[in-house]
């Protein structure tokens, strides 16, 4: 390492130099098992041959021409996530923030629209949306937003999980809630199935915009295409990225109804956001989702690692609980273990530790039956030891 890249990250010690399905290889030849998938990204695992083709195909044809002119596969692909959302039309981004960024820049459109003069928008504790400054505001972590202010002032900040606390809320300006339907960084929250449907209703009585974050549990990982699908509701306005592109940046931002007509000509834009490259790569990810039975294969991988990481741990106090939906497993401890990302690499497992004492783990939707053994008798081995401690 060179030292001229801005040490934005506290780096493992560790560099890749090639990857198949759950594994990973470094340079000098070790191999790991990939169990947070560059964290919710290459859900179809490492170098899947379906995403190289298509990459390699459409690279030689056009990489990109600009937003200015038609784009194909722009439209194939806002026709194919619409059909699979259930909303109406996509802004195309390439990344998280930017596709949240655009939820928020609509919410506050609609509000001005309806009169507001200083559109609100109602967030999470510990809910997380990206870097940027108006995403950084809306995120519910003081530790990434310190020395960054002053902030965007337009958010209130409510308990996840608690309908009751957003039904509280009298603020005569809130345009909009933006929440996850699963919480990632904040420690694999689920909410009480109760959660969303709720929300809806609050929203329609209100007038307000219910925004879905799916940048971390979109795109199949919960065992469904989206997390709002366990639900049974639709939002207004949803964004997606990570696994869009299995690791070729891309995001969306879609929307539904009256949010679909908020953001016209000139009042957003990208100039890399949906070119061909990034949407045939997302296109040949949907195909293949599909193709291979990967969205209820999610849901029931997750349900086999829930169930053998709650047998397993049935007995260990330092255990405080093992959750999640699909493919986002928590496993909460008693105390800090953030060193247990480094404990698990010497023993070949990429891990995650989130909100101080949360393993997270958000493995490729692709794991054999005999991987999801081996992840569960990794994991299960390695808190166990640091438990003991
Ligand atoms: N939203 C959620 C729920 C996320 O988990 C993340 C990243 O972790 C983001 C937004 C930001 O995405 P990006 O890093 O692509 O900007």
């Amino acid at each position: 390492m060179t030292g001229q890249v801005m040490p934005t990250y506290a780096r493992m010690p560790v560099t890749f130099a090639r990857g198949e399905g759950a594994w990973l290889w470094s340079v000098d030849g070790k191999r790991y098992f990939d169990a947070i998938a560059g964290i919710a990204v290459c859900n179809l695992g490492h170098a899947h041959t379906a995403v190289a083709r298509a990459l390699c195909d459409q690279a030689g044809k056009l990489v990109h021409t600009s937003n200015l002119y038609g784009i194909d596969l722009q439209e194939q692909l806002a026709t194919e996530i619409c059909a699979l959302s259930g909303l109406d039309n996509v802004f195309f981004c390439n990344s998280g923030a930017e596709a949240n960024e655009a939820a928020l820049k609509l919410a506050r459109k609609y509000g001005h629209e309806k009169g507001l003069s200083r559109p609100h928008v109602i967030v999470m504790d510990n809910g997380f949306h990206g870097r940027t400054l108006f995403t950084l505001s809306a995120t519910g972590n003081a530790k990434v937003q310190e020395g960054f202010e002053p902030l965007v002032d337009s958010f209130i900040r409510v308990p996840y999980g608690d309908a009751d606390a957003v039904a509280a809320i009298k603020h005569p300006e809130v345009a909009a809630v933006l929440v996850e339907p699963v919480q990632g960084e904040g420690g694999v929250r689920v909410p009480p199935a109760e959660y969303l449907p709720a929300l809806r209703r609050l929203c329609d009585e209100r007038g307000w915009l219910l925004m879905l974050d799916e940048v971390q549990c979109g795109m199949a990982r919960t065992g469904a295409w989206f997390g709002f699908q366990h639900t049974g509701i639709l939002p207004d306005v949803m964004t997606l990225a990570k696994a869009l592109g299995n690791g070729v940046p891309i995001g969306a931002c879609l929307a539904r109804s009256q949010a679909a007509e908020v953001l016209t000509a000139g009042r957003h834009g990208s100039t890399f956001g949906g070119n061909p490259l990034a949407c045939r790569a997302a296109l040949s990810v949907i195909a293949t989702l599909r193709k291979e039975n990967l969205v209820a294969r999610a849901g029931e991988l997750g349900r086999t690692l829930l169930d053998g990481f709650r047998k397993a741990f049935a007995g260990n106090t330092h255990v405080i609980e093992v959750r999640g939906k699909g493919l986002m497993i928590g496993i909460e401890l008693d105390a800090p273990c953030a060193e247990l990302t480094q404990r698990a690499l010497d023993q070949g497992f990429l891990i995650n530790v989130t909100a101080e004492r949360t393993i997270r783990l958000l493995p490729p939707l692709i794991l054999s039956d005999d991987e999801t053994q081996y992840l569960i008798d990794g994991v299960v081995r390695l808190v166990n030891d640091f438990t003991a401690r």
